[in-house]
């Protein structure tokens, strides 16, 4: 996986050491998430905060950085000082449950806001003209840090149909001067470090084999109109 980051970087020049890689384990087994640790991961995501309260409690190991990927509701923030960073902050409710919880215990969350840039109607995520008022409510917070922007592109099996979509992510963290860029999975990856990513968060690329080497579905795909 890093090596496909390096050579994505290459291609467009950019230090592989700007990419960080997010393992998502969310449905892996503890000896998955072992053999993980062993190769030197330390960056780990969940999509739902009960299963990370279940692996970080199982892996408690001081200097992992865990990552919370999936949308958060308001009454689970008490469970969400540990996330190093929170990739789907998704509405101003949110953002002030968060800093409720923040003031309350002395704690900054760090966050991206989650985009739903393609428009899908099965996305979580704002709309981009819902960004520019989110930040400046968030400005005022104390206790929410927002560090950049989230988008998940909508499956396709042909990458570059991702491209777009995260080619807007990027000018709208540039035109509101954000650094960071969670954006590509596995399938798709490649495209989102030639656009900018600064996180990249795979899960079934890190755990499955190549689908070139499978006949079975394309994991991450819940569509049933493909004939
Ligand atoms: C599961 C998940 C991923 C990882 O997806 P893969 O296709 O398995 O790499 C990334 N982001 C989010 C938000 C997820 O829920």
């Amino acid at each position: 996986m890093r090596a496909r980051i390096a050579a994505a970087c290459a291609r467009v020049g950019r230090s592989p050491s700007d990419v960080r890689l997010v393992a998502v384990t969310k449905g892996r087994s503890p000896d998955e998430v072992s053999a993980l640790l062993a190769a030197g991961q330390r960056d780990l995501a969940e999509n739902r905060v009960q299963a990370y309260r279940a692996v970080a409690s199982a892996f408690p190991q001081p200097d992992l950085r865990w990552h919370l990927v999936g949308h958060l509701q308001r009454n689970k923030v008490r469970f969400c000082r540990g996330f190093a960073l929170i990739h789907s902050l998704d509405s101003e409710r949110l953002a002030l449950a968060l800093e409720a919880e923040g003031a309350r215990h002395g704690h900054v969350f760090s966050s991206l806001v989650q985009l739903n840039v393609s428009g899908e109607a099965s996305k979580y995520g704002l709309a981009p003209s819902e960004l520019a008022p989110l930040l400046a409510l968030v400005r005022d917070l104390v206790h929410v840090q927002v560090e950049g922007l989230m988008t998940m592109a909508p499956y396709d099996p042909d990458p570059e149909r991702a491209r777009p979509v995260f080619r807007a992510l990027r000018a709208l963290a540039l035109g509101h001067g954000l650094e960071q860029l969670s954006m590509g999975m596995s399938g798709d990856l490649e495209v989102a470090v030639e656009e900018g990513a600064t996180l990249v968060r795979v899960g079934t690329a890190l755990f499955e084999p190549e689908p070139s080497l499978t006949t079975s579905a394309q994991p991450g795909s819940d569509s049933s109109t493909d004939t």
